[in-house]
């Protein structure tokens, strides 16, 4: 994991408004995660409203204070969409916040040293400010709004707020079934009963409605299809790359599971059987992390594939 990232999660960690348990049951995921991404805190404090002069100065105060910082970013964006008439009182709106004010730290830590001397809490509000500012603020990426782009982003968005979504995730994106899913993210009996209900809900249901709701038509679903069987290579690199990237954004909706964790540090998680919604979580978000996951958790038993990016359109 870089720097900013563990930034930006200890800072996600403490601001985060929401009620989590409204789509995963808690585990002890928070403390763990906690001691894991914690900075240093025993180092002087620096008055947030002081003028840093050095780019190291800008690092520090910065790092002290991400709590402060993410929460200002949020609570910005949250009042712009208010009044812009954009706002709605729902978990949706609370993680599209949370992602973009997380989004613009990020951004804010990478380009906001070089202004040093400056006062930091203000620049990050007039840095914000010039976002919103833009025609199109949430703009994240031109490819998504191809028919692959929208049905990615939309299906992953779903998964933001959906546990049945989330799911089902593992199987668009690699292909997983319900046995897969639990194997590789090592669930118990009881935990992985619910994984079934969740197929079952999405195949159901769940899929009709979110592909109504992102506006994919059978047409548009059809020639997806079509196109992966003419030209695998250049389908599955574009899924691949567009999957990844949409992977990276969203996951900052859940600050708590945001982190990648080192081989050691997922070891211990599946060792000692908690982070059960850091797994369900992480793994199907991120590519990466999923791999050490099946890595570990192989002993010699090879029933479940090394899992690779592999769009599978229908439920
Ligand atoms: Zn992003
Ligand atoms: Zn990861």
């Amino acid at each position: 994991m870089d720097k900013i990232s563990g930034w930006v999660a200890e800072f996600v960690q403490c601001a985060c408004p929401l009620n989590r348990d409204t789509m995963l049951p808690t585990g002890n995921h928070s403390a763990y995660s906690r001691d894991q991404m914690m900075p240093d805190r025993t180092t002087t404090v620096i008055r947030l409203e002081d003028v840093v002069r050095t780019a190291d100065e800008f690092d520090q105060l910065v790092s002290q204070a991400l709590p402060v910082f993410l929460e200002r970013a949020t609570s910005s964006t949250k009042r712009f969409l208010r009044e812009t008439g954009q706002w709605a009182d729902d978990v949706a709106h609370e993680k599209f916040v949370l992602r973009w004010g997380a989004e613009y730290l990020e951004r804010f830590l990478v380009c906001g040293r070089s202004e040093a001397p400056c006062r930091p809490l203000f620049l990050l509000d007039s840095f914000v400010a010039k976002q919103h500012s833009q025609p199109d603020p949430f703009c994240y990426h031109p490819d998504l709004l191809t028919p692959l782009g929208r049905y990615l982003d939309g299906l992953v968005a779903r998964a933001v707020i959906s546990r049945d979504a989330l799911i089902a995730l593992y199987h668009h994106c690699y292909g997983m079934g319900p046995r897969d899913v639990i194997a590789i993210t090592g669930l118990n009996e009881l935990e992985s009963q619910r994984i079934y209900k969740n197929f079952r809900r999405w195949r159901d249901s769940g899929w009709q409605r979110t592909m109504d709701e992102i506006g994919m038509t059978d047409v548009e679903l059809e020639e997806l299809v079509v196109q992966q069987q003419r030209h695998p290579q250049r389908f599955h690199h574009e899924t691949e790359r567009l999957v990844r990237f949409a992977q990276a954004h969203y996951r900052k909706s859940e600050p708590d599971h945001y982190p990648c964790l080192s081989r050691s540090q997922w070891g211990a998680m599946f060792s000692e059987g908690h982070g059960c919604d850091y797994r369900l979580w992480h793994l199907v978000l991120c590519a990466d992390c999923i791999q050490t996951a099946w890595d570990l958790g192989r002993n010699g038993d090879e029933t479940v594939g090394k899992p690779r990016v592999e769009l599978h359109v229908r439920p």
